[in-house]
């Protein structure tokens, strides 16, 4: 790949298939690299966004700046101790294949992250989680490069403020750093989680509980129930999932008897935002160039030819809707830039 590309289209760097143009593109392959592009005078006044395969986002417009995009792919395996592994890898590195490779070391932890698409760099950005298992859990610390600054800073654990689709580089240092590395802790021994009923059903088919055949089992669930970006060009899930009072849910649940939920500590209780999607009738609900996915009412696709505001539009209509029936505000997941 050339690194420093002018007038570039990202319709290739994003899942929802968005044509937008950015002014210039940086691939860095390393923090040397990367500081020198920060420090050049032909690009330091720039805006900047980082941008890693493109599959949290909606691009809403041409990006004026540059487009920074992490090209480094090492995976280290820096300490041993007696029970986990400290593993170091590269902002750059694929998020499924970095998986694939802690299966296959016996590096125990991520199998129920198998299959998520994207950068290992992003997977912290949001706190990516899946099947009863959250990042958070297994990362140690994360390597940055300040864009004001343009030093290297270490990000503990305890430092970034993880949350159910959260962490502090989406709230108070949102765009602010380059993740350039990500330190998990890994263990030496499995702790298999099959506490999803469709986890335990799907593996009891495959075989013995062993973190490959794990891994198999989530990839085969995500197979049958979540649209492949390249068929179906989306974002995954576009709203979180809403996590609201006991008394509220007390109200709704006295009306809609059914209602699927979590309980969650200190008395809130988070409900699928596709089960309210699906009963406000968008589940298959088609809308010019957009359409909600028929059988994850969590996924908004792109039919062909989208706009971000054919995109927002659909949301809006479908955010009003949870709003007037459920008294639910949906927050979107995705981020826009
Ligand atoms: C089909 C499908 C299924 C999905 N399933 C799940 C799921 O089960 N669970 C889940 O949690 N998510 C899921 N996602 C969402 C998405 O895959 C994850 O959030 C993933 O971590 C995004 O990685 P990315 O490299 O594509 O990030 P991008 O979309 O490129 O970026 C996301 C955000 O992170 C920032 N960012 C990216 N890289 C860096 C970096 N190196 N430094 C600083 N900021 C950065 C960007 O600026 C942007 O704000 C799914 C998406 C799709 C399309």
């Amino acid at each position: 790949m050339r690194r420093i590309i002018k007038k570039f289209n990202l319709k290739k760097f994003n899942t929802f298939g968005i044509e937008v143009i950015a002014d210039y593109f940086f691939a860095f392959t390393d923090i040397i690299d990367l500081k020198s592009f920060l420090k050049n005078d032909l690009y330091n006044h720039l805006d900047k966004q980082v941008l890693g395969g493109g599959s949290n986002i909606l691009l809403t417009k041409d990006f004026k700046g540059v487009i920074i995009h992490p090209f480094c792919k090492d995976i280290v395996k820096k300490k041993t101790t007696s029970n986990s592994y400290l593993i170091k890898a590269d902002a750059g590195v694929n998020w499924d294949s970095f998986v694939e490779k802690c299966v296959e070391n016996n590096w125990y932890g991520l199998e129920n992250l198998s299959g998520i698409p994207g950068k290992v760099g992003a997977a912290p950005i949001q706190n990516i989680g899946a099947y009863g298992v959250e990042l958070k859990d297994f990362i140690e610390k994360i390597e940055t490069i300040n864009l004001e600054t343009h030093e290297l800073e270490i990000f503990y654990h305890d430092q970034c403020n993880f949350g159910y689709r959260d962490s502090i580089f989406k709230q108070s240092l949102k765009g602010k750093h380059v993740i350039t590395a990500v330190y998990f802790s890994l263990l030496k021994e499995p702790n298999l989680v099959t506490s999803y009923k469709a986890v335990e059903e799907e593996l009891n088919k495959i075989g013995p509980a062993t973190a490959q055949n794990l891994r198999k089992a989530i990839l085969n669930i995500r197979e049958s129930k979540l649209p492949k970006p390249i068929d179906f060009p989306n974002a995954g899930s576009f709203f979180k999932n809403p996590i609201i009072s006991l008394s509220e849910f007390k109200k709704i649940k006295s009306k809609n008897p059914e209602i699927p939920h979590y309980i969650e500590s200190d008395k809130k209780v988070k409900i699928p935002a596709a089960w309210l999607i699906e009963q406000c009738g968008f589940k298959g609900y088609k809308n010019g160039k957009v359409a909600v996915h028929d059988k994850q009412a969590l996924v908004i696709i792109n039919t062909g030819g989208a706009k971000a505001k054919d995109i927002l539009n659909l949301a809006d209509k479908i955010c009003s809707k949870v709003k007037k029936t459920f008294g639910i505000q949906l927050e979107k997941e995705i981020n826009l830039i």
